[in-house]
């Protein structure tokens, strides 16, 4: 599933081709639970757009259509955002590929009943494609002004966690700090990987209760959630040529994992068990020696 690392690295990758150009038409698969707006209105809102950015918030990906709106779009479990004539044979099922000349593998036309969306651009340049095979994705229009629940019960985006903000948040409250980085309302875009990782990077268990957290203990957390997004973003952008966000784990962090589904394996810093323990219905792994 894409998690916060993957949407930001198709966002960087997307943006340039979407951001500064004018919408010439829209194919639409049929109206499906894909489509919160029924995919007509996608196609006649969107005719003629002009896209001025592609901004990120926690998982959401929104192209800012001036007086026409926001365009939202999730890319779900299996969602991907790419370029014309830069696609590769991963988007395909393996039947799927073994039937394709050498030449067709490198080829992707976008009719294969999958993508969702499919934007020409009046000045002629690459399309751009949504294919989502298993439809957990989304796409809505917001006309201007009108608000949006999913974007407004998103807590602050994970890039942009601090040791202040972790704090207050944490007061008094008595649940798991594992759960509070997995709470999207509180914090938008932490995935059970990454906030695994970033607990073990701080020396905090999975299971202390928020209001225990110090300020010492905040400013190394919110420190260590940025730095294992960054580092994600980072190993994920650099391995994805061809502008085809991940699918699955795909290119992203989990050579780099120090305890996430580590269980029974030693600690690399201490050489500890690696133990599990579930936190808020959620398998959460940690250090018993570097984690306290
Ligand atoms: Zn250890």
């Amino acid at each position: 599933m894409p998690e916060l690392p993957e949407v930001e690295i198709t966002r960087l990758q997307i943006e340039p081709y979407l951001a500064g150009r004018r919408i010439l038409r829209v194919a639409t698969t049929a109206p499906s639970y894909f489509f919160i707006t029924p995919p007509e209105e996608v196609r006649a809102l969107l005719k003629g757009a002009y896209i001025a950015s592609l901004e990120r918030k926690g998982k959401y990906l929104m192209a800012d259509l001036g007086d026409r709106g926001t365009l939202l779009l999730h890319l779900g479990m299996t969602g991907q955002l790419f370029t014309e004539g830069a696609t590769s044979v991963r988007l395909l099922s393996k039947t799927a590929q073994a039937a394709l000349s050498p030449e067709n593998q490198r080829r992707f036309s976008g009719n294969d009943g999958h993508t969702h969306l499919r934007i020409s651009f009046d000045d002629g340049g690459p399309r751009i494609f949504f294919r989502d095979v298993r439809k957990f994705g989304k796409v809505q229009l917001l006309r201007p002004g009108e608000s949006c629940k999913r974007l407004e019960s998103l807590g602050r985006d994970a890039l942009e966690l601090t040791e202040d903000y972790l704090h207050g948040i944490t007061r008094k409250r008595k649940a798991p700090i594992k759960s509070f980085l997995l709470n999207q309302r509180l914090i938008a875009g932490i995935g059970n990987i990454y906030a695994d990782e970033a607990l073990f990077l701080s020396g905090i268990r999975p299971t202390r209760r928020a209001f225990r957290l110090t300020h010492a203990d905040c400013r190394r957390l919110a420190k260590e959630v940025r730095a294992v997004m960054l580092r994600s973003i980072k190993a994920g952008g650099s391995s994805i040529r061809d502008y085809i966000s991940p699918e699955g784990q795909d290119g992203g962090y989990q050579d780099e994992r120090r305890v996430y589904a580590r269980t029974g394996e030693s600690c690399l810093d201490c050489k500890s068990s690696i133990k599990r323990v579930v936190v808020g219905q959620r398998s959460s792994h940690y250090c018993p020696k570097c984690q306290k």
